[in-house]
């Protein structure tokens, strides 16, 4: 059965993000001594700022790990932060074990093969418009724009408009 984004949105209490790909554009960028770095967006981390005053939580899962992830999930207040997962749908069933947070009541915004296990395992499933094709057909939402270019934003944009928050934050600063 084909999901209906807005009505699945309501449900969701946090939204888990893939780095590579998703909160970068999926660049790594190597200086001589070999340490990665990437680029993040700054209306991404507003959009994370923005969602987590609102007690939409944001948690970050990544296969790889890194010091530049750790600094920018750091700055981001970002308290779920799971490095070095490979095996996605493991971190949904990890965060659910713990917490008081049912998969269903999750969003998941990916782009490639290894997001899709926590794809199928949450209520709303959310790709990136440049993930793979498989990823696309299991994604609910699509975004417009590419990972590392805003997706996050909008992704959290569409969540907090249709739990009808969005409004009520813009005349917060309007
Ligand atoms: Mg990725």
């Amino acid at each position: 059965m084909r999901i209906d984004p807005r009505q699945a949105a309501l449900n969701v209490k946090m939204l888990i993000l893939d780095v590579d790909g998703v909160l970068t554009d999926g660049g790594l960028y190597y200086d001589n001594s070999g340490q990665v770095m990437k680029r993040f967006n700054v209306q991404d981390g507003l959009g994370v700022k923005l969602a987590q005053s609102v007690d939409l939580e944001i948690a970050v899962a990544t296969g790889l790990d890194s010091k530049a992830v750790k600094r920018r999930v750091k700055e981001l207040d970002i308290e779920e932060y799971f490095a070095g997962r490979l095996d996605k749908a493991e971190v949904v069933r990890d965060i659910a074990a713990r917490r008081s947070i049912d998969p269903s009541e999750m969003a998941y915004l990916g782009d490639d093969w290894v997001d899709a296990g926590a794809l199928r395992l949450v209520g709303l499933p959310m790709a990136v418009t440049n993930a793979q094709p498989e990823i696309l057909k299991l994604a609910a939402w699509t975004s417009t724009v590419p990972g590392g270019h805003g997706a996050v934003r909008e992704a959290i944009t569409f969540i907090l408009d249709a739990q009808s928050k969005l409004d009520r934050l813009w005349r917060k600063w309007s």
